[in-house]
């Protein structure tokens, strides 16, 4: 079959489907579920891949949520992921979650369906990723297997433009606590080790620093904790900074900087510090065969592909650790004019922009998987 006719038949079975796309994406805006307690949205997945046949198994641990499913694999096949992030916001689906839910899922089952009827060379997997909003859920399911034997991974999120090409930050919170002696801050303050002095002059280190940092450095402290009472020497604070970078490499540099202040410090004041940190996220790295197939999926859905500008706002993503391990897509579709994580946005995500939004944000996947199918130099590689 041409790639023209599986296009076609693709379209035409998504618009079928439009309901039951629109009623997943709904279902999921009305019940936002935080990070990592996204139980009713990833049971109301799980069912409908399982309703096409699919196996589906859960991650364990953390990892509850976590959602791998697929049928039995061809082996000579290309296997195909297709992501959907699900975990809302404090504030509800503003980052429009639901509808990257609606469209994995739907993508999933759609691939599914055309690569069997029409015997192509490619496995249709769903990948049910949770928490996104600052869980890691990506980079855990990594480490724990679930996106082994995955050859191309596609997502898209819902943005103010169209996109395929992507930016994002290397990012890590690192925690230090500062243990010193404390001692009465009139009577006798010089017993004392003084460990808020030690993390206000670890931000002062930092600070210095600054000017010397390479473009799009984001180092941002908080100090959490800087003692109990105005008289008495504090004999623990706690600091903590969020470092990012756009290089991985140089992200590590930086981590190891901001270290080096700390302990700097702690040695100038006598006292001790101890740190911990967080996972590290990296930056999106888009792969370019999937760019140009989701590239043309958009154009051929009428969307116009705009270069990913470097002052639209950069954030980080766990895609990111998706994208550094094996080809995968971090693609942006136009849902609208409104910056996510707001009101605006998420009324958007669950209103009319968001049902038109879906339902092509569906064929943009499915064709994009059409794209690779059909592609002799992927297929090429393969073998
Ligand atoms: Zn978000
Ligand atoms: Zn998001």
């Amino acid at each position: 079959m041409m790639r023209e006719d599986l296009i076609k038949r693709a379209e035409q079975r998504v618009d079928e489907l439009a309901p039951e796309i629109l009623s997943v994406s709904h279902t999921i805006f009305e019940n936002p579920e935080l990070a990592f307690q996204e139980f009713q949205s990833a049971e109301l997945l799980e069912n409908t891949v399982k309703a096409h046949g699919f196996t589906a198994v859960r991650g364990t641990g953390e990892l509850q949520t976590a959602i791998r499913a697929e049928h039995k694999p061809r082996s000579d096949a290309l296997n195909i992921a297709f992501i959907s992030e699900f975990d809302a916001l404090p504030n509800g689906h503003a980052c429009g979650h639901n509808l990257i839910a609606a469209s994995g899922v739907w993508a999933a089952v759609v691939s599914d369906e055309l690569v069997r009827q029409c015997d192509l060379p490619a496995n249709s997997i769903f990948l049910g990723t949770p928490a996104e909003e600052g869980g890691g859920g990506k980079i855990k399911m990594l480490d724990a297997g679930m996106f082994d034997g995955i050859d191309y991974a596609m997502m898209i999120h819902p943005c103010d433009s169209t996109m395929v090409e992507d930016w994002s930050l290397a990012g890590q919170t690192i925690t230090f606590r500062f243990h010193g002696r404390s001692a009465h801050c009139a009577a006798s303050p010089w017993l004392g080790a003084n460990a808020l002095a030690a993390a206000t002059e670890t931000v002062n280190m930092v600070n210095a620093w600054r000017s010397q940092f390479r473009d799009y450095s984001r180092v941002f402290p908080n100090i959490t904790h800087g003692g109990e009472a105005t008289n008495v020497i504090p004999d623990f604070a706690e600091l903590k900074y969020n470092v990012r970078s756009d290089d991985v490499t140089y992200h590590q540099e930086l981590v190891a900087i901001v270290q080096n202040c700390a302990e700097c410090a702690a040695k100038a004041f006598g006292v001790t510090v101890e740190s911990e940190k967080t996972f590290a996220y990296e930056p999106v790295n888009n792969d370019k065969t999937l760019e140009k197939h989701m590239a043309a999926a958009f154009t051929h859905l009428g969307e116009t592909v705009i270069p990913r500008y470097r002052d639209h706002g950069i954030g980080s993503t766990d895609m990111g650790n998706v994208t550094q391990r094996l080809p995968a897509i971090h693609g942006h579709l136009f849902l609208a004019k409104e910056n996510t994580h707001t009101t605006a946005f998420r009324e958007a995500a669950g209103g009319a922009p968001g049902d038109t939004y879906v339902v092509k944000a569906v064929k943009a996947m499915v064709l994009t998987a059409i794209g690779l199918i059909t592609d002799q130099q992927v297929l090429n590689r393969m073998q």
